[in-house]
């Protein structure tokens, strides 16, 4: 898909090989700083809002089939708790390898594969076109990779209160002495258990009770 789709130039996420030049060995080291693309990260989860900056530093490594690029992009990510749902931030560092192949390069020496295999390598191979390549999907996949799945506020984020949904960690004392009316009623009804009617009850009731007062 992307072969078709003539990479512009313009692109941030666009890098050119032409000063790298195809001599193996030649290496070339880049920093750019982009606005970050739509939905990177993980969706719904955690991830670096559109627009904000993302820093990135890139090595480039001309070789015989293609560029290697290694890279780190640096980033702010935000999403919530999953235990507290506050808003959280975090310093997202990811790092990430990636070949770039000559579109040529298997008619320059390498060994064609087996059919299958090599049908089955190029979904994944991503090419160099006219000197360009596009580095938006290593991002992507390193920005995912280097994001935790389930965030939480700190460590031992002890989440919210069952009964009423405070912010634990803001009141770690917290509790309820029973002031819903619900709960007063049956407390009520327990206390006259109490008083002397708990013989007459049946065992399964009172234990249904005992145990709701706790
Ligand atoms: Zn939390
Ligand atoms: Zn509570």
């Amino acid at each position: 898909m992307a072969l078709n789709a003539r990479l512009d130039h313009r692109n941030p996420l666009v890098f050119d090989t032409h000063e790298l030049g195809r001599r193996p060995g030649a290496l070339q080291r880049l920093t750019r700083e982009i606005d970050a693309p739509k939905d990177l990260g993980i969706q719904g989860v955690i991830g670096v809002p559109e627009g904000a900056p993302v820093g990135l530093e890139l090595r480039l490594e001309s070789v015989m089939e293609g560029v290697l690029v290694t890279g780190t992009a640096r980033a702010k990510a935000e999403g919530e708790c999953v235990r507290c749902l506050e808003p959280l931030e975090l310093e997202l560092d990811a790092d990430f390898q990636e070949m770039f192949s000559y579109p040529d390069a298997d008619d320059r020496g390498r060994p064609k594969a087996e059919p299958a295999d090599d049908a089955e390598e190029d979904e994944d191979r991503l090419f160099i076109e006219d000197g360009l390549f596009d580095l938006e999907p290593v991002l992507r996949d390193a920005v995912v990779l280097a994001l935790p799945m389930q965030p939480v506020c700190q460590d031992d984020c002890p989440g919210l209160c069952s009964q009423c949904g405070a912010r634990l960690a803001d009141d770690p004392d917290h509790h309820h002495d029973a002031v819903d009316i619900r709960w007063a009623a049956l407390q009520g009804l327990a206390g006259s258990l109490e008083d002397g009617e708990k013989d007459e009850m049946s065992g399964a009731e009172a234990g249904v009770d005992e145990k709701q007062e706790k």
